[in-house]
């Protein structure tokens, strides 16, 4: 089904296609220079030491658990309010992900539980800042400093998003962030992880690249790794989008806050929560219903009139795969009630006025 006013659309036009010219005219359609310069600019943008793009935001975050070095049998602390991804990138190595109930208002792991989930197994935090809203990174850090942890920050969601004035991606022992289309910015696929640690971003690098180390023989790998290379079209579209990438958040950010005026007066709705000294980069604009309101009937309804809408997330400890390999999950209640009451609005920079106008009036006249 097409809709007249879709969840998400990227912003992409004739920037992006004569750069994509540029690189098939050139031949070199992987490992070219596209691949070092959108990884220079990604670095100097956030101001990290390194940057390795790499095919997805979900290889990204494989790539960190695999450098960190956890094994089966380990545990990682986490969210269960977030995308799939953030939890299989520890399924994948046998890391037990140890779910931490989130805050009714940010959407965010709740930092005060953390600490009674630490184990003699626990290796790690990953914080996932959950529609580009920043955890409290500052709680989490000194946490993990006392516990000998390490953090990886799923930043996937939160390009831009910063906290206490740090960049949201800077915290942690590395971070990765996500370019799928509905992303603040957008590669097609596409993800980059970035690290101050030198020995993670040297392990980065070779297990992308099929565990070749730079200075082995062709064809001599030293390390069982995998295909997770960026190719140069992505990059090179990257490389546009990176351009633009301060005008996209600014207007993400007005829209957001036109939707939230239009909200403000309303009782069944609730806008998103922005936090004080946080600054927030909107990956999603994700509305609280009141209890009680029948969800599918106004994504029906909705959808009727043109306009899409989804519920995010379902708690991950309720999927069906991860039930089926964690029976008897403990019920993390505030999570499953935040799930069943969210719905994503359609947000992206071509939204006009009049569009945000008849999507906040269609809501409000169902709620
Ligand atoms: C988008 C996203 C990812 C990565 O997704 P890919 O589709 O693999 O790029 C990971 N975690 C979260 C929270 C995300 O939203």
């Amino acid at each position: 089904m097409s809709y007249k006013i879709p969840l998400a659309k990227p912003y992409v036009g004739e920037e992006e296609i004569k750069a994509l010219k540029e690189v098939v005219n050139s031949g070199f359609l992987s490992f070219g220079s596209k691949l070092p310069e959108f990884e220079k600019r990604f670095a100097e943008y956030l101001g990290a030491k390194y940057a390795v793009a790499v095919s997805s935001g979900t290889a990204g975050l494989h790539l960190c658990v695999k450098a960190l070095g956890f094994k089966k049998g380990d545990e990682v602390i986490t969210t269960p309010f977030s995308f799939v991804a953030s939890a299989n990138c520890l399924l994948y190595e046998g890391v037990t992900p140890v779910f931490v109930d989130i805050d009714e208002k940010t959407f965010n792991m709740d930092d005060s539980k953390i600490e009674e989930k630490i184990t003699p197994k626990t290796k790690a935090i990953l914080p996932v800042h959950v529609f580009g809203q920043p955890c409290n990174m500052d709680k989490i850090m000194e946490i993990a400093a006392r516990h000998n942890l390490a953090v990886i920050e799923d930043a996937c969601e939160a390009l831009g998003s910063s906290y206490s004035g740090k960049k949201a991606g800077l915290f942690g022992n590395a971070a990765v962030f996500a370019f799928y289309p509905n992303k603040q910015m957008t590669t097609g696929e596409g993800g980059m992880i970035v690290t101050n640690d030198d020995k993670i971003y040297k392990m980065c690098k070779i297990l992308r690249n099929q565990g070749r180390q730079e200075e082995d023989k062709w064809l001599i790998h030293h390390h069982l790794g995998y295909n997770y290379r960026l190719d140069e079209m992505s990059c090179a579209v990257g490389l546009e989008q990176l351009k633009k990438l301060d005008f996209m958040l600014k207007k993400r950010q007005e829209i957001a806050e036109k939707y939230s005026k239009a909200f403000s007066d309303t009782e069944g709705i609730k806008a998103p929560f922005v936090k004080a000294g946080a600054e927030h980069s909107w990956f999603l604009y994700v509305v609280l219903l009141k209890e009680g309101v029948d969800r599918e009937k106004v994504i029906e309804t909705l959808a009727k009139q043109g306009i899409q809408t989804r519920p995010y997330f379902p708690p991950i400890h309720s999927q069906p795969y991860f039930k089926k390999m964690f029976p008897g999950q403990e019920s993390l209640p505030v999570c499953e009630k935040i799930s069943r009451q969210t719905l994503a609005l359609p947000f992206y920079i071509q939204l006009t006025d009049e569009d945000i106008n008849k999507v906040a009036s269609s809501i409000k006249a169902l709620v």
